[in-house]
């Protein structure tokens, strides 16, 4: 704590970001960054906390309450402060293996559970994570460090989100040959295939993949487990095995004109135009345009987010974000204290730049959908819809009743359904024999990763359901010791 009075004489400040109508004209990341001496004096206003919530990585209430990889927070604030970013690095790489990945997307549990935070706004925790990593990247300090030896152990990864890839990160460290499969055509899962690049611009993914094929991890793509290899071959080939498959199964919305066209699942959505960005600049016309649609997104968090900024990219007509849930209060609750995670209304990228351009923020709170209309010729003109009252669940039924008399039609040419996903996609867990829990994720206990299956590990989304990419990066880590341990004996990994 190198400056012990910067919490009380520095205010918290972020960078601005780009202009919200003239970044929706590209694809590029919209955070700004800030000069060093407003970094070091925002690093300055840490105030080392004797018990330092920000990096304790709990469940509070089922949501994290401060960093879920432990980062060394308080430590890489001062070393900021102090102006020993190398240091601050290295601190930094103990307990991520991907900052340049969280600092630009995490929601921040850390800031959340900040002791500062009780009586002012928390330190930019997040914001100094990706400074320092990015400053690592632009002093070329961040180079790939491949293992001195090699135990001759074969595993396999299925799947390259966060959690494959700090699943292989690890093992390939402790000297495991590590073979990652992937059944699309590019790595990294989520990172790649479901953020949009203005959140996490593309090569800032491809600069770390790289980074670990030079350490000696073997890529590759457009090999689904299941399908083009069947799961046992894996058994048979590898001396264990790490699912990482992602929660990759949507949720429907089984409404009466589901069929109509125009209604989209919202990975449909990013996942095409994406693929479409990087390979043709979005010449190839091979994904869906909401280009002068009128567009509604049904649900909200970070997947109907952006679906909205992509269809500000697009130039649409019109856009309406529908949450069934009621709005959220601007301050805490009392029944959701520090340090945990606060349930406030925020106004993420997408809500800005629709509010920008339409006027109005898109969101439209205690909806439900009631019926897909469409014409004649099976396409999707609107959406029926009803107001709901939370204060009166349907006994033994939904936890809301419709208000009578509230139904309204909205206009749609598009409709992405962006309401969560139920799990892993079945084959892989059938072929291996891995059993799933009630929620139809893989089954495997926290920290220990073992699925029934001997050698066969599960972490990432697939075990826990959809989360972080924070959480994948945590359970890649702990997949990672656990194989190892079982590959081993003993193991040094942390995580
Ligand atoms: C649109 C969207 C936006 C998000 N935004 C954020 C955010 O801003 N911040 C945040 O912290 N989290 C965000 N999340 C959540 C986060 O991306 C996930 O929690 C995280 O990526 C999970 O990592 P994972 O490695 O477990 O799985 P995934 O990232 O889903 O990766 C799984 C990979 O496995 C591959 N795979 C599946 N089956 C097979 C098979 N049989 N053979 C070969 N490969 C297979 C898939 O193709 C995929 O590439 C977002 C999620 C979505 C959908
Ligand atoms: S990974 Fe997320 S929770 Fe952890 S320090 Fe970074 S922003 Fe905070």
């Amino acid at each position: 704590m190198g400056d012990p009075t910067g919490f009380k004489s520095i205010e918290r400040q972020l960078p601005s970001d780009r202009d919200a109508k003239l970044r929706i004209l590209d694809w590029n990341e919209f955070h700004n960054h800030m000069s060093e001496d407003e970094m070091r004096s925002q690093g300055a206003r840490c105030m080392d906390c004797g018990v330092p919530f920000c990096h304790t990585g709990d469940l509070i209430a089922n949501m994290a309450s401060g960093c879920p990889v432990n980062n060394l927070i308080p430590e890489w604030n001062d070393l900021i402060y102090r102006n020993r970013w190398r240091e601050a690095l290295d601190r930094l790489h103990l307990t991520n293996n991907f900052p340049e990945f969280t600092g630009r997307v995490c929601p921040a549990p850390c800031e959340g559970s900040c002791v500062l935070g009780i009586n002012e706004p928390a330190v930019t925790i997040k914001h100094n994570e990706v400074s320092i990593i990015d400053r690592g990247f632009e002093e070329g300090w961040v180079v790939a460090c491949p293992p001195e030896s090699r135990t001759g152990k074969k595993v396999a990864v299925v799947g390259s989100g966060p959690a494959g890839l700090a699943a292989a990160a690890e093992l390939n460290k402790a000297g495991h040959e590590v073979t990652v499969y992937e059944r699309s055509d590019r790595i990294g899962g989520l990172l790649m295939y479901g953020i949009p690049s203005m959140k996490l611009e593309k090569p800032v993914v491809e600069r770390r993949v790289t980074l670990l094929e030079e350490e000696g991890i073997k890529f590759v793509t457009n090999m689904e487990i299941g399908k083009d290899i069947q799961a046992e071959q894996l058994k048979k080939d590898f001396d264990s095995v790490v699912l990482c498959t992602g929660a990759t199964k949507p949720r429907d919305l089984n409404m009466p004109g589901r069929e109509f066209k125009g209604v989209h699942f919202a990975m449909e959505f990013l996942h095409q135009n994406t693929k479409s960005l990087l390979d043709s600049n979005l010449e190839d016309d091979n994904y869906i345009t909401a280009k002068d649609k009128h567009v509604i997104v049904i649900g909200g968090g970070d997947t109907g987010n952006d679906c909205l900024g992509t269809s500000m990219r697009h130039g649409c007509k019109s856009l309406v974000n529908l949450e069934i849930v009621p709005e959220p209060p601007t301050e805490r609750a009392a029944d959701n204290p520090w340090p945990q995670w606060p349930k406030i209304f925020r106004v993420d990228y997408g809500h800005e730049e629709a509010a920008a351009v339409f006027g109005d923020d898109p969101r439209q709170f205690q909806v439900s959908t009631v019926e897909f209309i469409g014409d004649d010729k099976g396409n999707l003109t609107g959406l029926k819809t009803v107001e709901v009252d939370w204060s009166k669940p349907i006994p033994g039924g939904a936890p809301f009743s419709p208000i009578p008399g509230t139904e309204r039609v909205l206009k749609a040419d598009l409709v992405f359904l962006a309401l969560g996903f139920l799990g892993p996609e079945s084959p892989v867990a059938e072929q291996l024999g891995v059993t799933c829990d009630n929620r139809s994720n893989y089954e495997a206990e926290y920290g220990n990763y073992a699925t029934n299956v001997d050698g066969v590990f599960a972490a990432g989304d697939c075990r826990r359901g959809q989360s972080l990419i924070v959480w994948a990066i945590n359970e890649g880590r702990g997949v990672a010791r656990e194989c190892d341990r079982y590959l081993m004996g003993s193991t040094q990994l942390p995580g």
